[in-house]
């Protein structure tokens, strides 16, 4: 659970701060509906402490606003009154997008964070940071023609499979794509006219795994996404996103596995990204560049019905004994008691859980390796973009009612 999703509200405030206690409790009802998906009033009443006419009023003008629609009875409510119930609505969306070394992808995401329309736009190379504001442009022109009036984009989330500077939101420094100081988040909102946000891609994954995924009310996730461009890291602790001194906390790709490994795009060698890649998974599983997508299908099939080879087993072998020692490392460090393994880091904790298990567990032993669960974010990019709108939303669920008369 990120910062801004654990509140709690405030309603002794009066005189001058009646203004500032309602945006807190619209903030707070907002955020409830947003990160569960949709609560009964009577959920409502229970986890903010505000009597059922304070939030009849305050859902009354979320609904007005068109951030959330009060629904049918909660049905499954066993017993005392039912209870209407209230969803995320229509009203505002994200822009999120994630360019990568093979595709950029852009999606529409509700609150609620449902990916309404996504887009995966595939490239021959690398795309440069001028040729992504052009495709997103194309994109994002087709989706605003086709939307209702009564829903509109309220920013751009950007997920990036590099270093972003937390305060500009540049690109600092991106390795797989090649940038290097790249003005992205700028140029974009330039383009789009739309407010702009930043992160790095795993770090959008965390919050995404942290607000809607296995993450949710587990406040010491440690959150590892493997893509085309190699490994990065989200720490959320102790119910708040690491950052660090400068904004680059999480660099858990390039965590040391290995002496005398492989040179690392960092400068160093032998680190997790470098060991551990998708592309020699791609390579040993004989897959076509163009067919990414069924990489996980594709290599656990074989594994499973005998058709794989030596090489390739050797590999998925060696690649998880060095996951493991770079996991048993994070969890030494952060304690966490979840870990979420998303994109091609599935495929080894799929095809070996054990080895990954007993790595990062010694049950009976009180330390940090007593308890602390492996889980798989879901397939695809799917948590990268949900994570990046989550970096959109931000100001809207800050101040539903004055950012969207604004
Ligand atoms: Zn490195």
């Amino acid at each position: 659970m990120v910062e801004g999703i654990r509140r709690t509200v405030s309603g002794t405030n009066l005189g001058s701060n009646r203004d500032s206690t309602r945006q807190h409790n619209l903030s707070t009802v907002l955020g409830l509906v947003h990160s569960m998906a949709g609560v009964s009033r009577a959920q409502l009443t229970r986890a903010t402490g505000l009597n059922r006419s304070t939030i009849a009023a305050l859902v009354g003008e979320l609904v007005q606003l068109g951030l959330v629609v009060e629904s049918d009875l909660d049905q499954e409510q066993q017993h005392g009154r039912p209870s209407i119930m209230i969803q995320p609505g229509p009203g505002a969306l994200a822009l999120a997008v994630n360019p990568d070394i093979d595709v950029v992808s852009v999606a529409l995401v509700s609150l609620g964070g449902h990916i309404v329309n996504p887009v995966r736009f595939h490239t021959v190379r690398a795309p440069s940071a001028a040729e992504v504001v052009n495709i997103v442009s194309a994109i994002y022109a087709g989706m605003r023609t086709s939307l209702p009036a009564h829903q509109r984009i309220v920013g751009v989330g950007l997920a990036i499979p590099g270093l972003v500077d937390p305060l500009d939101g540049t690109v600092i420094e991106a390795p797989h794509l090649e940038w290097r100081d790249q003005p992205l988040s700028a140029l974009l909102s330039d383009a789009l006219k739309l407010p702009v946000t930043a992160a790095n891609d795993a770090v959008a994954g965390a919050r995404a795994q942290a607000t809607f995924g296995a993450g949710r009310d587990i406040p010491d996730l440690v959150y590892l996404y493997g893509g085309a461009s190699g490994i990065g890291g989200g720490v959320i602790s102790g119910g708040r996103l690491v950052r660090g001194a400068t904004g680059f906390a999480g660099q858990l790709g390039h965590t040391h596995v290995r002496s005398d490994g492989a040179e690392c795009t960092c400068g160093s060698s032998g680190c997790l990204e470098a060991e551990v890649t998708r592309e020699a998974l791609i390579a040993a599983v004989g897959l076509p560049a163009g067919e990414v997508e069924n990489l996980e299908e594709a290599v656990l099939k074989k594994l499973q019905d005998g058709s794989a080879t030596p090489e390739l087993r050797e590999l998925v072998d060696r690649q998880v004994q060095l996951l493991a020692i770079g996991l048993r490392s994070v969890v030494n460090l952060l304690n966490p008691s979840l870990i979420v393994l998303g994109g091609f880091l599935r495929i080894l904790a799929r095809a070996e859980p054990e080895a990954l298990g007993d790595a990062v567990r010694t049950p009976g032993r009180r330390g940090p390796r007593e308890s602390v669960a492996i889980e798989l974010a879901p397939l695809g990019e799917d948590p990268i973009l949900v994570g990046a709108a989550e970096l959109a939303f931000e100001p809207l669920l800050r101040d539903p009612a004055g950012f969207m008369r604004a």
